[in-house]
């Protein structure tokens, strides 16, 4: 078991903190640049329910692109692999997340994969219910299960301000409907997309999400199996090929750990077999990855050799 005290842990923290000073909080969303950008926070949760944290704990943050993978779960429950993957691709891009590129000059019927905006766009879509109201607390459900925290909510604040300026994410999911890859008024699907992204917790909580991902689906303390292993399975592979922007492939090289990270600065991260970690850090690096929890992840890959390759 790695750094079973706080001390060791703020240790590492206190090192990766440094570079905070080389990254920037995202602002195209204009109520993610209030972040505090010298905020760092790690939880490391472990599967007999121990855990360990560091930073600034308590500080909650908008998932943002971290609600990728759990929508994708979701998904990939209500509707099974071949409906989805018909929808949406298994390649990696190479293109930052919210590029429309290859949409077009590739001339593709379908997004390359779900962690760009343009295939979790079709994912979200995708999660079944009569209403926007209905697919939202269905999704809500799934994280305060994930979570064991009946209270996780979607910060107002921040969704409407993402509603507001999504002009990027509407052409997307206008070029997605003239595809026939979505057939939902685009508005709606902004309204519920800009929601899950605005899902909150703190590191504490994401650790939770990443201890069940790590054990296959399995929830290691009521032992019951939240998502199918074939499901967890599919969604930490796509963590590894696509989840850390176009940064990905530098990452598995140099941490090798399954994560996923997003604009707020979140990162869950799900270390086969042994752990979940939730970092927040809100300075970003030219990717769009928190600097310090790339840093923070680095060391305790380093100093613990946690690769998986
Ligand atoms: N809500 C954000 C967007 O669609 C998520 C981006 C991210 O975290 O990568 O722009």
């Amino acid at each position: 078991m790695l750094c079973r005290t706080s001390e060791e842990l703020q240790a590492l923290v206190d090192e990766a903190k440094r570079c905070t000073v080389k990254g920037k909080v995202a602002d195209y969303i204009p109520a993610l640049g209030k972040a505090n950008p010298n905020d760092l926070a790690v939880a490391i949760h472990y599967p007999n329910g121990e855990c360990t944290s560091a930073g600034d704990i308590e500080k909650k943050f908008t998932l943002q692109s971290v609600s990728k993978v759990i929508t994708l779960a979701l998904v990939l429950m209500d509707r099974g692999p071949s409906y989805v993957f018909e929808k949406v691709g298994m390649e990696p891009t190479g293109d930052p997340f919210n590029s429309i590129v290859k949409l077009e000059t590739m001339a593709l019927s379908k997004p390359l994969n779900p962690m760009i905006n343009a295939g979790a766009l079709a994912v979200t879509h995708m999660i079944k219910g009569d209403s926007v109201k209905q697919r939202l607390e269905r999704l809500l459900e799934f994280v305060r299960e994930l979570t064991n925290d009946s209270t996780v909510f979607y910060s107002e604040d921040v969704s409407r301000s993402e509603f507001e300026t999504a002009f990027l994410n509407r052409s997307l999911s206008y070029f997605l409907k003239q595809n026939g890859i979505i057939n939902e008024d685009v508005e709606e699907l902004m309204d519920l997309y800009t929601k899950q992204c605005a899902i909150e917790m703190n590191s504490l909580d994401l650790a939770r999400i990443g201890v069940v991902f790590a054990m296959d689906g399995v929830d290691p303390i009521s032992g019951k199996q939240i998502i199918p292993s074939d499901i967890a399975r599919i969604c930490k592979t796509f963590m590894v090929t696509c989840g850390m922007y176009n940064a990905s492939g530098e990452f598995a090289i140099k941490i090798g750990i399954p994560a996923k990270s997003g604009v707020s600065g979140g990162i869950m991260a799900a270390v086969p077999g042994k752990f979940g970690i939730g970092i927040f850090g809100p300075a970003l690096n030219e990717q769009g990855n928190s600097i310090a929890g790339i840093k923070l992840l680095e060391l305790l890959s380093n100093n613990y050799q946690l690769s998986m390759f």
